[in-house]
């Protein structure tokens, strides 16, 4: 009796592992094909200065478009191509894309606006990244001070020579680089005085529930006196309420990004854009 039920258990498990295997071989075949069947797409957020009146950047973000699935999730996603390789030409894409699209909507009144485009660490680790930036920006015609690199700290910790280099490159072509999703990596602060990155993003879980948790409050208010410390700008992902808005005003965070001002929007809407209008 208690065999039989332990072998049908097993042959579930086996039968749902077999599915989830099956899952992830289709993904990966159809990611592999989706970047020359034209599938992905960037919507842009913008970010502001912590009132809202003014767009101070965009940030690019990923979309495919799965001809049977409709839209996936770059998190459900991105972590794959990472694992088979195809970010490097996938992240390439992006850069290229960005950058064009950037420079039409520029000639208009977003012309001193930045553009930050989100890097995964094998890009840094594999790529030539320092090149395919160098050259998107002169086949774009993008001046690089409006291009930003938004990096994870998982990036910086393989703090290889090869890795270094490529930061110094970007540096010297004019580019500027943020910290994404900081305080969420298992990264010592010991980058910060030898990396050259101009600004941190706080992680979004931070700003969860502020009024009733005191420790996201007191990180925010830490790493804002930090990135003060040490000449960074700081700006504030996932903001979705006015008292999370107020709480950042008040305590010297002077740049926001979050559903509270706008969300994530295709790029033919970028241009027409109006700050408070939405
Ligand atoms: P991220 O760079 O931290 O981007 C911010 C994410 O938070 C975006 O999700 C955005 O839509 C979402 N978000 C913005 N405001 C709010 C808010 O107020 N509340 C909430 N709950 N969410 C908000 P998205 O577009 O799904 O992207 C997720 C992640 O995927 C990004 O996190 C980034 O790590 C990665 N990603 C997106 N595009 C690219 C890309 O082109 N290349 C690479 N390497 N990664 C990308
Ligand atoms: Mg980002
Ligand atoms: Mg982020
Ligand atoms: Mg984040």
């Amino acid at each position: 009796q208690v065999k039989a039920a332990g072998r049908n258990a097993w042959m579930f498990f086996e039968a749902q592992m077999n599915e989830e295997v099956s899952i992830r071989h289709r993904l990966e075949s159809d990611l592999r094909t989706a970047l020359e069947r034209g599938e992905f797409q960037l919507h842009y957020q913008p970010q502001f200065d912590v009132g809202g009146g003014e767009v101070h950047a965009w940030e690019a973000l990923l979309r495919w478009q799965h001809p049977v699935h409709g839209w996936i999730e770059p998190c459900d996603f991105i972590p794959v191509a990472e694992d088979i390789g195809l970010i490097i030409p996938l992240g390439e894409w992006v850069l290229a894309a960005a950058c064009r699209e950037a420079v039409n909507w520029g000639g208009q009144r977003r012309g001193n606006e930045r553009l930050a485009v989100n890097v995964s660490a094998r890009q840094l680790e594999q790529g030539d990244l320092a090149e395919v930036v160098a050259r998107v920006l002169r086949e774009s015609g993008l001046a690089a001070e409006r291009l930003e690199l938004e990096l994870t700290e998982s990036a910086l910790m393989s703090n290889t020579p090869k890795v270094q280099q490529t930061l110094r490159d970007l540096k010297a072509l004019g580019v500027h680089l943020t910290l994404d999703d900081f305080g969420t990596g298992y990264s010592s602060l010991a980058y910060l005085s030898t990396f050259t990155v101009d600004r941190l993003k706080i992680d979004r879980s931070f700003m969860r529930d502020i009024e009733n948790k005191p420790n996201n409050a007191a990180i925010i208010l830490a790493v804002v006196a930090l990135a003060k410390a040490l000449g960074l700008e700081v700006v504030a992902e996932g903001v979705e309420t006015l008292q999370q808005r107020a709480f950042l005003a008040g305590n010297g965070c002077l740049k926001a990004q979050g559903f509270l001002y706008a969300r994530p929007m295709p790029a033919g809407l970028v241009a027409g854009f109006m700050p408070g209008a939405q």
